[in-house]
């Protein structure tokens, strides 16, 4: 027999760092509740931009060691323990942004094939069995090739995954119950901006970012559930800070190399986009998934 948490959340993202700024407050609050949290990240970000002039020198897969690093010590500050990268480490290599002929490199998560990326993925599903997917929108929240390349690949290993005749040498059939992509309702966008204008003149940095900066804004009317994280604010801002080449916070703002002010939001929000919604404004992801809702700690569980 091994032991399992009852709640099991997977986050699939594409680079170290966007799982703290999107999720960093769900994460930390469901491993503090208790639930086992996946995180798998396709890429090491090889080709991010350096903040500190100190570790400019770093490119490439001295990069993607040093972000592994700093992955590893975000984790620590959520509490997260499962870590992966998607078909180990260096095995997909960040793409760069779009229209940059790094984008044709093989090794690039751009030119992976979506079903062989995701076969990987079945993998760590069929192990971990998540009641509950994270993942971006179909544009990868803004458009980046790797986020919009690991929102084609989670949503491929979810169908994957649940089908006994794709590779049942990767375990057994595993069907997950609810898929959100990460969202941020339009009204608090621009609520948080109206706040950061009046608080720039406080802040490190010059220039605010705008509400088309922040990744997956939507209409709030799309926004089917908000994950109250402000307990673990802290948490989240030290997960942040500890990519250190990529986010330089302060709080309760941040900005990525590009030195744009932007919110750093403790109450995050998701649409569901598979499975069965339970309420009007859902304020749980494991909400209505039978049998565990509102449980914690493990259950026993045949290997
Ligand atoms: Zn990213």
């Amino acid at each position: 027999m091994t032991e399992r948490a009852a709640r099991r959340l997977m986050l699939v993202h594409a680079h170290p760092d966007d799982e703290s700024i999107n999720n960093g407050a769900t994460m930390a609050r469901y491993a503090a509740e208790g639930a086992q949290v996946t995180l798998v990240t396709c890429t090491l970000g090889e080709r991010g931009e350096v903040i500190p002039a100190g570790l400019r020198h770093l490119s490439g897969a001295a990069l993607g060691a040093h972000r592994r690093q700093e992955l590893d010590a975000a984790m620590r500050e959520l509490g997260v323990e499962d870590v992966r990268l998607l078909g180990g480490a260096g095995r997909y290599q960040d793409s760069g942004m779009m229209g940059l002929p790094d984008n044709d490199d093989p090794g690039c998560l751009w030119q992976a094939d979506v079903d062989q990326a995701a076969e990987h993925l079945v993998a760590v599903i069929r192990e971990v069995r998540p009641q509950v997917l994270v993942t971006y929108d179909d544009n990868g929240g803004y458009g980046h090739p790797d986020h919009i390349q690991a929102h084609r690949i989670a949503m491929r290993a979810v169908d994957l995954a649940a089908d006994p005749a794709v590779r049942p040498d990767l375990g057994g059939p595993w069907r997950i119950a609810k898929v959100y992509w990460n969202r941020v309702p339009r009204s608090v966008a621009e609520a948080a901006f109206a706040r950061l204008e009046d608080d720039l003149p406080e802040l490190p940095f010059d220039t605010p970012a705008t509400v088309g900066d922040v990744p997956g804004v939507v209409d709030d009317e799309r926004v089917t559930t908000r994950i109250d994280g402000t307990a673990y604010a802290a948490a989240k801002a030290a997960a942040m800070r500890a990519h250190a080449t990529q986010i330089e916070v302060a709080e309760p703002y941040f900005a990525l190399s590009n030195k744009l002010a932007q919110p750093v939001f403790t109450t995050e929000y998701y649409e569901l986009v598979r499975g069965e919604r339970a309420g009007e404004m859902e304020t749980d992801l494991f909400a209505g998934i039978a049998g565990i809702a509102g449980t914690e700690g493990t259950e026993e569980v045949a290997p």
